[in-house]
């Protein structure tokens, strides 16, 4: 089987809050996400999607996936999308850095695949386990009673775990975690994710004054070296997002006990086939995972939904319905949150089946 064609299409997915507002105050109303297709000569199409939290979260734009498929795209026309590590060998060497670029061109393989065998991609990633997982939920920024009156909100929708946008004004974060949790009984899980936000110093305070909080701490500060500063002088479990980005950085986070939980975000890493190589590491050597992307809609949820169905529950933290915050759905057949909790397609593939009536015509083509 061989590649013939590569195209993207865009999608804007506005939010359903009308904002999603984070550290520094970073914010956005509509994401501007790619869907990517890969045609082949068995008549097999694989659908992917890449979807950048904004350009200013990671080093990733929504532009970029575009311009980077045009780059990339003429040097997988010809290849086995089946043959996902030599994809991914071929990708590497066209094209240094930019795992974005290649998450969607990836995830779109593995649908291939999936359909190619019969199966659902989460059984191709290593077995589905029980029924469904849980989701948590990202609570906008927002004053300090705001935020709790909306997890108040969600839990009733069914979530039990909630991630909280902090790394504002160290004060005023320090009232939004005890508002919140003043709200949860024992047993949901609270998560205070600074987005590489506070200073040093600032994470230190905000620590040390919800030391008596059942909290989790998420990446508080740009770089590693701080946060693994912060780490060392906190008892509260940790999250480290933002500067775990390969296996090298997973190693040593590993080593230095730099965290007890990762987040692992599928074009972070390049697509599901280096995602499933860092949540297999981080399974291998105990360490939990929260599951999920950067953002996007039905695909990107689709494509979390296999890979978080694939982790032994034990090492699932959490893991995300992005496609449940935006208005728009544009696939059938994408995994629907239940009582805060997702399940992957039983369906061959990534199971979804987009509607171009929506999506409109494609942005690029690249054929042979
Ligand atoms: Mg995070």
């Amino acid at each position: 089987m061989r590649i013939t064609a590569i195209r993207a299409y865009r999608i804007d997915l506005p939010l359903k809050e009308g904002s999603y507002k984070w550290s520094g105050g970073k914010s956005v109303s509509v994401f501007d996400s790619t869907v990517v297709e890969v045609k082949t000569d068995a008549g097999v199409t694989g659908y992917g999607e890449v979807c950048p939290l904004g350009p200013f979260y990671l080093p990733a734009y929504a532009q970029g996936v575009r311009s980077g498929l045009l780059e990339l795209g003429p040097h997988l026309i010809g290849e086995d999308p089946t043959d996902l590590e030599r994809l991914n060998r071929r990708m590497d060497s066209a094209l240094l850095g930019h795992p974005y670029v290649k998450s969607g061109i990836d995830m779109a393989c593995w649908d291939i695949l999936g359909k190619v065998t019969g199966l659902p991609v989460c059984k191709l990633l290593g077995g589905r386990y029980g029924e469904d997982f849980a989701l948590y939920r990202a609570i906008s920024q927002e004053e300090p009673e705001a935020m709790a009156t909306k997890v108040a909100a969600y839990r009733a929708e069914g979530y039990q775990r909630f991630q909280l946008k902090v790394g504002g004004d160290p004060d005023t974060d320090i009232e939004r975690i005890r508002a919140v949790r003043a709200c949860l009984d024992a047993g949901e899980i609270l998560v205070a994710d600074a987005n590489t936000g506070w200073l040093q110093h600032q994470a230190m305070r905000v620590a040390g004054a919800v030391r008596d909080l059942d909290v989790y701490i998420e990446q508080p500060c740009r770089s590693y070296e701080e946060c693994l500063s912060v780490r060392r002088h906190t008892d509260l479990p940790f999250v480290l997002d933002e500067n775990i980005d390969s296996l090298q950085m997973l190693l040593r986070g590993h080593q230095d006990a730099a965290m007890d939980v990762v987040n692992i975000k599928i074009s972070k890493f390049g697509g599901l086939t280096r995602a499933r190589q860092a949540r297999d590491l981080c399974a291998s050597i105990g360490v939990a995972m929260t599951i999920e992307d950067s953002w996007g809609g039905d695909i990107v949820t689709a494509a979390i939904a296999h890979l978080a169905h694939s982790t032994p529950p034990e090492l699932l933290f959490t893991s995300t319905d992005f496609n449940s915050y935006v208005t728009v759905s544009f696939c059938e057949g994408a995994p629907i949150r239940r009582q805060g909790r997702l399940a992957a397609s039983s369906e061959p593939g990534l199971g979804v089946r987009p509607d171009f009536a929506q999506l409109g015509g494609a942005l690029l083509e690249v054929r042979g």
